[in-house]
């Protein structure tokens, strides 16, 4: 039986193996070696059930209850390298989950803002950051289609659930010159990962990166005014 830290270095030899077979189509054939550290360092088999602890290191998708699922390690990977972060950036994320794609972000920038469209999903990620350590990171119950412009423009905005259309009210809150990357098309239909660039006189720029397969952005019913931030 392998130990937790051989699992999770062999998490980090198959997502470079993976880099291989998509190098063409990325246009990269290395992520950043900062993306890489904070893959390193981010334990996965904390942010999975307790009876799937055995998946954690796989590069597969995991559930985490709800019907929703933990992405997949290369593809949290390629989104991450995709926004090119800074340590000084602001980043929205749609789509806490289990909070592992936060958590890899809140090693690389500033400040994570991230909402979650279910309560329990929301409150368990919010318990694992305070568990690990991570303190750079707000979270808010809400539905993402809006974005939360109190702390708008961002210098990053990542959805990690496929959205029907890119929201407006997204691509208002990124900053001139940011990058947000989301997964566009419908559920069991072929989605695509868009990589989204707002230039600096504002116009936006959309091109298709990678076709993927994730659960969908939930159109909520108007019930925002109930939202609650953590
Ligand atoms: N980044 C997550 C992936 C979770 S799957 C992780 O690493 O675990 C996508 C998440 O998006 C689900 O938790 C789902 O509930 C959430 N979601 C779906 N529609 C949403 C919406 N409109 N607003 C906010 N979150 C949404």
């Amino acid at each position: 039986m392998k130990n937790t830290s051989s699992k999770h270095k062999h998490m980090i030899e198959v997502i470079e193996s993976e880099l291989k077979y998509t190098r063409s189509m990325i246009g990269r054939d290395r992520f950043s070696p900062r993306v890489m550290e904070a893959m390193k360092k981010v334990p996965r088999d904390k942010f999975v059930p307790e009876d799937l602890k055995f998946l954690a290191f796989d590069n597969g998708p995991v559930p985490i209850g709800h019907g929703q699922t933990i992405s997949q390690p290369y593809i949290v990977a390629l989104m991450t390298d995709l926004l090119e972060l800074e340590p000084d950036h602001v980043v929205l994320e749609v789509g806490t989950g289990s909070g592992y794609q936060t958590a890899i972000l809140s090693q690389l920038c500033k400040q994570v803002y991230s909402i979650e469209v279910i309560a329990d999903l929301s409150e368990a990620a919010e318990a694992r950051f305070k568990n690990l350590g991570y303190s750079n990171i707000e979270t808010r119950v809400g539905n993402g289609y809006q974005g939360w412009p109190e702390h708008a423009p961002y210098d990053g905005i990542i959805v990690t659930a496929a959205a029907a259309y890119i929201p407006e009210a997204l691509k208002e809150q990124l900053k001139p010159g940011a990058k947000m990357v989301i997964p566009v098309g419908l559920p069991h239909m072929h989605q695509e990962l868009m990589l989204v660039e707002k230039d600096r006189q504002g116009e936006i720029n959309v091109s298709p990166i990678l076709g993927v397969a994730f659960v969908p952005l939930v159109e909520t019913p108007a019930t925002d005014t109930n939202d609650t931030a953590h």
